[in-house]
């Protein structure tokens, strides 16, 4: 079993009910519907295909204060062309209006850095723009004007419309493009009530500085690499990335890796050799998933995409090792994820076995990045399809009693779908005569023939 995580972003390329069973076939554990492009029809109609499909969560991907072009059709330029941008639905405009901030010799990057021009005059409240490089660009596209801090709101009103949309459909997960600080994030919760996971974009430098209360108020990161490479510098990615990383599993939180990660697949069937490193490193630093951006949404082998992911994981996921350094005592169910991680390390345990109700448990204890397959066993749906992208968690959704032979209800069910067989040894967690949260309070280790022995015979009756 694949302990690495594969998001694939959908599109043109990847609606179709088939090419999403292929994927899916293929190793793809959730999807990402990118706002940028589409309507709320075409979003809905992947929604109804994915959950046809699969129990596998899906994201919706919300571009808040991020800058893009708006156009009614693809333009193609020449370096030295001068171009005409304006702000108030031109031929060519920008989605939100930074017009006021923008000085002469400013530089504005299209396409995640593609296409690179200066504004050599402004006019009418248009930009004109020396192009540096020939090119074309699209309606979508994205654009970054490094090292300024423009005053875009985090939701125009496009998104508002597309969260009230995302809570209708209950979707698993919302991304919040350009997250800059913890109170973007909880204008997703709190002011706009969405009640699933948010997944944090770290792409430019505003969110790097402030990544610790961000991760505090969301429920992951996506390391944003198109994007942050533009703003931040490229050379510099590679490190922000890690330590990224290292902060959410040090929090035991969900981290996506992403952008370009096969992207030379979007036109042939086989990657490149540095591609396949990035893929790996990124698997290697810590990452739950990795994502597939325009290799599934408009590229021409989606499918071989998500077979390629899936070899470079089964290679390197073997050599994956925690990072999670020793810090102080933070709960009761941090504490009972360090003594798993001693456990597993010291006798031969096949599987670990969390009851978990929000999902915590679960990724506290696979943070550690231990060999053992983690099954975690959840009430609840969405719970179940959110921790489909934590790496190395297999979730299940059972209904188990709140009684205290519950071990025994969830080992019959496990038996049933050979989750578990009599042989294993399991080492089981669960919150135990306790309702507060992230109480995940007792450890028990059993093989699995023992424990269904046990509670045939009539002991039971007088210790259960
Ligand atoms: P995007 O975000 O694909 O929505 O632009 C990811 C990135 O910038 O890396
Ligand atoms: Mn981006």
């Amino acid at each position: 079993m694949k302990k690495t995580k594969i998001v694939c972003t959908l599109g043109p390329a990847s609606s179709s009910k088939q090419v999403i069973e292929k994927m899916f076939q293929a190793g793809m554990n959730g999807v990402r519907i990118n706002t940028a492009y589409g309507n709320l029809a075409q979003y809905k109609s992947d929604i109804e295909t994915v959950r046809e499909v699969a129990d596998i969560p899906i994201i919706i991907d919300v571009k808040g204060p991020e800058i893009r072009i708006k156009a009614a059709q693809q333009k193609v330029f020449s370096k030295g062309d001068i171009m005409e941008i304006g702000f108030d639905g031109e031929e060519i405009s920008f989605n939100h209006d930074f017009y006021d901030e923008m000085s002469v010799e400013d530089e504005v990057y299209i396409d995640n850095g593609k296409i690179r021009t200066q504004v050599v005059e402004k006019k009418d409240r248009k930009l004109r723009l020396l192009t540096l490089n020939s090119g074309s660009i699209e309606d979508g596209k994205g654009v970054n004007v490094p090292n300024k801090h423009l005053p875009v709101p985090t939701f125009p009103e496009k998104d508002l419309e597309i969260i009230r949309f995302a809570k209708k459909h209950d979707v698993e997960y919302i991304a919040l493009s350009f997250t800059r600080n913890a109170e973007d994030v909880r204008n997703l919760s709190q002011t706009n009530g969405f009640e699933g996971g948010i997944i944090a974009k770290i792409e430019n430098s505003d969110g790097v500085q402030n990544v610790e209360e961000i991760l505090d108020a969301a429920s992951g990161l996506m390391v944003a690499r198109g994007d942050l490479a533009v703003e931040i510098e490229p050379e510099k990615v590679p490190l922000v990335q890690k330590a990224l990383i290292k902060l959410c599993n040090q929090k035991g939180k969900l981290v996506v890796t992403a952008t370009e990660m096969l992207e030379s697949m979007i036109n042939q069937p086989n990657p490149t050799r540095a591609e396949v490193s990035d893929v790996a490193n990124a698997i290697l630093d810590g990452s739950d998933a990795v994502m597939l951006s325009g290799e599934t949404a408009m590229g021409q082998y989606p499918m071989e995409a998500v077979e390629m992911m899936t070899r470079i994981a089964n290679e390197t996921e073997k050599a994956v090792r925690s990072k999670v350094e020793d810090t102080s005592f933070i709960n009761i169910s941090d504490t009972i994820s360090r003594a798993i991680q001693d456990i597993c390390q010291c006798m031969p345990i096949h599987k670990v076995i969390p009851l978990t109700r929000s999902g915590y448990t679960a990724r506290m204890i696979a943070r550690f990045k231990i060999a053992q397959p983690i099954i975690a066993v959840t009430p609840y749906i969405k719970a179940k399809k959110q921790l489909e992208l934590i790496f190395g968690v297999y979730p299940v959704m059972i209904n188990y009693p709140d009684e205290k032979n519950r071990l025994l209800a969830v080992t019959n069910k496990l038996l049933e779908t050979h989750l578990v067989d009599d042989e294993d040894t399991v080492l089981f967690t669960e919150g135990v005569r306790t309702a507060i949260e992230h109480a995940s309070n007792s450890i028990e280790i059993h093989k699995i023939k023992e424990l269904r022995e046990f509670a045939s015979s009539s002991v039971l009756t007088t210790f259960w």
